[in-house]
Order: C-alpha cells, then structure tokens, then sequence
C-alpha cells in the first residue's frame, strides 16, 4: 500500500482522498479515551471489510485538552489548529471547559479558529434503539446550526461593572432605550454573510442528499433585526444562488394548491417556539432545519431525545477550510477510566467523516452493524436500563461487538 497522505481539498471544495490517508484524531478529556479506542477498533474494522484492504486510516493524534496541557504545557496549541486545517478533516473526543474566569471552551474555540461556520447534527432513527416517541421511524431530520455568532459570539458583561454600566448608559442615554436598574448585558449579532453561508451550505445538502424542504428556524417575530433577519436572508440566498432548484412554501400554496407535486426543494420558515411542537406531532414534515447558534443548541438536543439521547447523537463542524466531526456529549466525568459509557454518538460521528470523504461503503457498514448489535440487546449501561431484558456491556466490549457484527452492507 502506497505511503499516507493528506487529503488535498480542490478549488472547486470538493475532496481528494487517497486510499492511505492520515486523519489527526483529539482523545478528549474524561470518558473521551474509552470512547474513542472503542470508536477507533470499529472504524478500522468498517474500512477493512469495505474495502479489502485498498483503503486504510493512519491516525495521528493530536494533543489538545488535559493531555496537551500535560505533556506540550497547552490545551489547545496553534500547531493542533494548524493541523486540523492542513489535513482538512479530524475525528474528535469531548473536551472539559476548565472552570475559571476568562477561559474559554475549546471546543467553541476550535470552532471560531477555524471559521467551522456550520453545526451539522442529523437526527434519526436506529431501529432499536429506546424512544419516547411512538413512531420514532418518521424522524429523519438534519440540524445546520450556525457557530459563529449570536449570544455565543462571547459578548457580555456581568451586572454591576464598569462594562455594562457604560453599554447601559450608552444605550439609555444616546438610543432611548429602557433598562432595568445595573443590567447584566449580552450582545446578539446575526450578519447577512454569516446567514447566507450557512443557509447556502444547508439548502446544497439538501440537494445532495436528497432532502424534500429546508425550514429557517427563527424567533423573528420578537428579535426583527436578528432572528428576522436570519429569516429574510434565508430566503434571499435560496433565490439568489439556487433559483431553479427551490421554491417557497408560499409560492408552493399559491401556484400549487399546496400540492407538493414538485421535484424542487420547499424553502419554509417556522416561529422557533413552534417548531419545537411541530417536530414533536409532525416529524415527517421536516427534514433540514437552518437556525442560529442558540436555537440550533436548543432544537437538536431535544431532537436527539427523540431519538435515543445524546449517547446516540452525532456532530460535525464544517467550514470551506475544514472539518471537525465530534461526539455531541461531553466528558462524562464520573464514568472516566470505567470503560463504561456508550461511544455511539463518536462513532456515528466517524460515519459521518466517512461519508464526508467518500468512503460511503464504510461509512454504512457502521450504522448496519450499530443497529444490528443494539437490536441483539448487548447494550452499554444508558441503553441498557432502558430495553427490556438488555445485557449490560462495557464500552469496549460494545465497540467489539460493533466491530465483529456481520451484516451484509449490499444487503
Ligand atoms: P456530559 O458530559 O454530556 O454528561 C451529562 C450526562 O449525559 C452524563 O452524566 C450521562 O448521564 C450522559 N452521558 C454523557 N455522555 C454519555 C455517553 N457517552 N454515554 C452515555 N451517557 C452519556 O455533560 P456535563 O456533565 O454537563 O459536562 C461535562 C464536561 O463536558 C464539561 O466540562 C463541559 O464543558 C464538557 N462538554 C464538552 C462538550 C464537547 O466537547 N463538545 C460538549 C458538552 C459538554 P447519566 O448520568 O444519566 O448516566
């Protein structure tokens, strides 16, 4: 087999991924090595019996979070940074946001380091798989949460000092507006280039994969100039750059009769309090939601419970340079080094890395043989005191299982 290599991005964006290709993987504090060797035997495993050996992974970690404060004297370096950005795409573990003033999340600064604009959660069903839903087989749903703006840009001052009380006479005293007495302040921006990239990216999934419809999910009707905003920038970019693959559910009801007899992508838009409803009593109704960063946070935790909690959920962070594919769970610091927890939602993660580069073949093979293994009931601890006569496996032993099932892909 030919030597590793990166995988080189194209200028049209598209990927070239040799058959030997390095991909830098993060650990991850707590639970994140657990899950991650279990994730590792099983993507190794989907890629050998997909491919018969012509295509392989060489990993290459890279030391980010409590190991790279241990052993580089940082959580987060520019040279992991760089790396993830010169290998184009990376698998990666939780990470703990260290308690104390003025530290940030690494992981939403890896995020905004890299410009990783788009938070791509799909939500759907594993036969098998625990539900408080009474048909959770409707549910085939694909977040696109922005990343980089709004509340989670970072931007407030706490009540009482010196920062906000300047905002807050600044805002009373040149802008007229009216503030309770010493307000604590965030800031929301939401920009025109920020929502059309984002709305762009999730409409040219749709195309891609085969969606009927792309909601805006917004609270326009209180925030005009933000939440709105996001709305009517929404419908402009799916003019704007895709006029002959769209239409509106507006023009749909008008022209159509509301028949959905079209081969064209409905543009749809819902009230964010009400979508949370919809997606509960008409799941089959919805398939990708575009949203800004703090509806998407809210909107595809509560889509991962419909579906088997945040065990099960996958995530990635894409941008035009690169992409960061991550369990969507944090480090579960009470199970660490107890080879407990379930690594589902890393390897589901892994899936879809795969996918992202191609190997569709593997990345298939993965999500069979996750659902044939939790259909034998040999589940970890989450899912096992939720299923009725389950045996309680480790991590490892789940992974394995994962690894070693059988299922004929083609089938
Ligand atoms: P958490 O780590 O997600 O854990 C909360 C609970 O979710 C766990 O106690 C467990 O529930 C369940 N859970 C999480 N991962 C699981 C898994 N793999 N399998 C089964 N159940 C799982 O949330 P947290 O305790 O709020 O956060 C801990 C640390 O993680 C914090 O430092 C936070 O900043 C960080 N974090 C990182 C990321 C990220 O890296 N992207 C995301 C979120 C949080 P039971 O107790 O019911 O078993």
């Amino acid at each position: 087999m030919e030597q590793a290599a990166k995988i080189k991005i194209n200028k049209d964006g598209t990927l070239s991924v040799p058959d030997h290709v390095i991909i830098p993987f993060i650990e991850g504090d707590g639970t994140g090595p657990d899950i991650w060797r279990a994730t590792r035997t099983v993507i190794d495993s989907a890629v050998q019996t997909a491919y018969q050996g012509r295509k392989k992974i060489a990993w290459a970690e890279l030391l980010v979070g409590e190991k790279g404060y241990q052993q580089c004297g940082e959580r987060l370096s520019k040279d992991a940074l760089d790396k993830i950005r010169e290998h184009a795409v990376a698998l990666k573990g939780p990470l703990t946001t260290p308690v104390g003033k003025g530290i940030r999340s690494l992981n939403v600064s890896i995020r905004q380091e890299l410009d990783l604009y788009a938070c791509v959660r799909p939500v759907k069903y594993i036969d098998a798989v625990p539900s408080p839903m009474r048909h959770p087989e409707k549910i085939n749903m694909v977040v696109f949460r922005e990343n980089t703006e709004d509340l989670y840009a970072g931007i407030e001052w706490e009540a009482g000092s010196d920062e906000a009380e300047t905002v807050a006479s600044f805002l009373s005293e040149r802008m007229g507006a009216e503030l309770p007495e010493k307000p604590g302040i965030g800031i929301k921006p939401i920009s025109e280039k920020n929502t059309k990239r984002l709305v762009a990216k999730a409409i040219e999934y749709a195309i891609a994969e085969g969606y009927p419809s792309v909601t805006l999910m917004h609270k326009g009707n209180i925030m005009k100039y933000t939440e709105g905003a996001f709305c009517n920038w929404g419908y402009e970019v799916a003019k704007e750059r895709f006029s002959d693959r769209v239409i509106t559910e507006r023009e749909l009801y008008s022209g159509h009769n509301g028949a959905p007899a079209t081969d064209r992508i409905i543009i749809k838009d819902r009230i964010a309090d009400m979508l949370f409803q919809q997606v509960l009593l008409r799941p089959e109704e919805f398939g990708i939601i575009a949203t800004p960063n703090l509806n998407g946070d809210y909107i595809s935790d509560a889509l991962a419970a419909q579906v088997g909690g945040l065990g099960m959920a996958p995530g990635a962070n894409i941008g035009d340079e690169c992409a960061v594919f991550e369990a969507t769970h944090g480090t579960a610091p009470k199970y660490a080094d107890q080879d407990r927890v379930n690594p589902s939602s890393l390897i589901l993660s892994g899936a879809m890395m795969l996918d992202h580069m191609g190997w569709k073949a593997a990345a298939e093979r993965i999500r069979q043989n996750l659902q044939e293994t939790i259909r034998s009931g040999r589940v970890t601890y989450d899912l096992a005191r939720q299923i009725e006569d389950a045996a309680e496996i480790s991590c490892s032993a789940f992974g394995r299982a994962i690894a070693d099932c059988r299922v004929d892909s083609r089938g």
